[in-house]
């Protein structure tokens, strides 16, 4: 049998065919829908599996890549090698006391309305973000003055090895848009946010007060990757590029947003070489007006 079709089989035994692509666009899998071909693109619906699958990738020393819900990703044209794992089947989320407690491949949207639910307050800023949970842990998402540091207790995790630890809120390292996991590439698997109990209303209020300003400022009718850039100290990102004049303009299929200049969105069937170009054209011109180098928020991996 050759290798790949070992692979396959292999993976196949470990969590089940339904739950194994191969040479799977990842335009389809990502909110930006923009993307190359994964080689294998498996969906782990138990911890055992996602530890089984990580020893598979080591006894054939293959490329891996997680990924949640592909809210900050751009995957080049050319694809991803080896196998690329997504959380999604482990979505639980509960209540224990007053934390919430979610597996990682949970949309970060539907713990804020578990805990809205559950009238438990701080978690209302992550009502909009569209990632995961694990996807929200490694970034440090955040929002309108909150960020999953301020509610996060611990997490549980599987490093790349497949040994599950624990790791308590300082030791993760949460800074603007990043953490620790950055460096260590752990799976975070699940996650407790130590919560207060609210008022239902009050806590809806300010949700549906988010909402309004995402939704009246965004341009969600379109696909994107958020914020393509971080805030720069003592600047914002998207009035640099405003100022710039580059609203509406970009490569291909590519356009930075006439909406909000911090958003390049996904117009018309664009490639990640299209959405790419139009990255560095944003990052040079505002380098040569304003002198400002615009750091990435959003994560490109993949080949050309
Ligand atoms: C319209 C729009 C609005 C957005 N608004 C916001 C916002 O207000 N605030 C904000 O902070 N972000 C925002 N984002 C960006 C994005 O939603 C966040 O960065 C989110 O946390 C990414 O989660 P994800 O699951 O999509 O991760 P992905 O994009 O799939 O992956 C991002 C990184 O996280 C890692 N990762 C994913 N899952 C795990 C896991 N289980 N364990 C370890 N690492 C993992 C991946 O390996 C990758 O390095 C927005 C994006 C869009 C498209």
């Amino acid at each position: 049998m050759e290798r790949a079709e070992h692979i396959y089989q292999r993976l196949v035994e470990i969590c089940g065919e339904r739950n194994v692509l191969r040479d799977e666009p990842m335009k389809n899998h990502t909110l930006v829908r923009i993307g190359g071909k994964a080689d294998f693109l498996v969906w782990p619906e138990t911890y055992e599996q996602v530890i089984e699958v990580l020893r598979l990738k080591e006894e054939y020393g293959l490329p891996f890549t997680l990924l949640g819900n592909g809210s900050n990703v751009i995957i080049r044209d050319g694809g991803l090698r080896g196998i690329v794992m997504q959380l999604k089947h482990l979505n639980r989320i509960w209540r224990e006391g007053n934390n919430v407690i979610a597996q990682s491949g949970a949309d970060i949207k539907a713990v804020s309305r578990f805990a809205l639910e559950q009238s438990l307050t701080g978690l209302e800023f992550a009502c909009g973000i569209p990632g995961s949970v694990g996807g929200a842990i490694m970034m440090n998402a955040g929002a309108y003055g909150g960020e999953v540091k301020d509610v996060l207790d611990h997490v549980k995790v599987a490093t790349l090895a497949g040994e599950l630890k624990t790791l308590k809120n300082e030791e993760l390292e949460l800074g603007y848009r990043t953490s620790i996991i950055s460096r260590t590439h752990d799976i975070v698997l699940e996650v407790v946010f130590a919560l207060q109990p609210g008022d239902y209303a009050q806590i809806k209020a300010k949700m549906d007060d988010l909402t309004f300003q995402r939704e009246s400022k965004q341009p969600l009718e379109y696909p994107s990757v958020g914020s393509v850039f971080k805030r720069p100290p003592g600047y914002f990102a998207g009035k640099l590029i405003q100022d710039s004049g580059l609203q509406g303009k970009g490569f291909g299929g590519a356009e930075v947003s006439t909406k909000h200049a911090g958003f390049i969105i996904n117009k018309n069937n664009a490639t990640a070489a299209d959405y790419i170009a139009t990255i560095e054209m944003v990052r040079k011109t505002v380098k040569e007006k304003f002198g400002v180098d615009l750091e990435l928020e959003v994560k490109i991996i993949g080949e050309e």
